[in-house]
């Protein structure tokens, strides 16, 4: 018995260590499978990698910024570039729309720069110039014969470019023929961008032009609206901005135009924003109308 009780002993307490790891082994298992049943806790785990459900979490946010660009709400704004007279370099989410673009025999210097879209407002030089930007798509206002309207109508994901048909005197086109102002719509955002408008707007075109967010409008006269006629404009649309072009400085001395500071005599709400680009959203376009004095940038 004694040669054999040691070994039993051993054998006995083997037995025990077996029964409980046998029993902790069991009783974990239940609490394993209740944890996997549960929803994944939040940043969790590499698991959640392995198992690729943080390729699906990105397909999610994906889909969440298709969602905010299907509303239409351009996702940091639209940012505006001021290049002298007509032209402006307007970027929508990394698209680039270039106004009328000048000649170099403008004034402003020469144009050379990266775009995805031309608007020309009329075939003059100092507005159609579309070796600015080379191998944008152009798009132009006015029938090769100048003697029509592109019917303009372009859908660039959320951007839609249409455009309304003007013209460059307050003679129906008699002395200086056609013009297109442009709408420029993303989400609620609307930019409008008049060419060289000449002579005030009908009820139809108020009708088809607002509301407007940013109005770019001609103040300088004699070969558009001067200055007087651009505050009656200004006046029908309503805008939340306006941005003056078309005017007379530095670069234009010689031009039979007419200066800014005339379209600016008598108003309040101006502001002088620089050289410098500058983003646009919805949430901070002003309640009333503010007059927006950009410089060209240097070339
Ligand atoms: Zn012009």
């Amino acid at each position: 018995m004694s040669r054999n009780g040691f070994p039993f002993r051993i054998w006995c307490l083997f037995l025990i260590v077996v029964i409980l790891a046998g029993l902790t082994f069991t009783g974990c298992r239940p609490a394993a499978e209740k944890r996997s049943g549960e929803p994944e806790p939040k940043g969790g785990a590499s698991v959640t990698d392995e198992d690729g459900k943080n390729d699906l979490s990105e397909q999610e946010g994906s889909k969440m910024e298709q969602r905010r660009t299907e509303k239409g709400a351009p996702a940091k704004g639209v940012k505006l570039q001021y290049l002298g007279h007509a032209c402006f370099l307007i970027e929508i989410d990394g698209f680039r729309i270039l106004t009328d673009p000048y000649s170099p025999g403008t004034g402003y210097g020469t144009l050379d720069l990266q775009a995805e879209l031309i608007t020309v407002s009329h075939e003059h030089e100092d507005h159609n110039y579309t070796a600015a930007a080379p191998g944008a798509q152009v798009v132009r206002g006015l029938t090769p014969d100048a003697l029509g309207w592109e019917d303009v109508s372009l859908s660039v994901g959320d951007l839609h470019v249409t455009g309304l048909a003007t013209y460059h005197d307050g003679t129906a086109g008699k002395s200086r023929g056609r013009n297109t102002a442009f709408i420029f719509e993303i989400g609620d955002l609307r930019l409008v961008h008049l060419g060289d408008l000449g002579h005030l707007l009908n009820e139809g075109d108020i009708e088809r032009l607002r509301p407007v967010s940013v109005l770019f409008i001609p103040v300088g006269g004699y070969y558009t609206i001067d200055a007087r006629e651009a505050k009656q404009v200004v006046e029908q649309l309503a805008p939340a901005v306006v941005i003056p072009m078309h005017y007379k400085t530095r670069a234009t001395r010689n031009w039979p135009i007419a200066e800014l500071k005339l379209f600016l005599e008598g108003e309040k709400n101006v502001i002088n924003k620089g050289a410098k680009p500058l983003t646009v959203t919805r949430e901070e376009l002003p309640e009333s109308t503010e007059i927006w004095v950009m410089e060209p940038a240097k070339l």
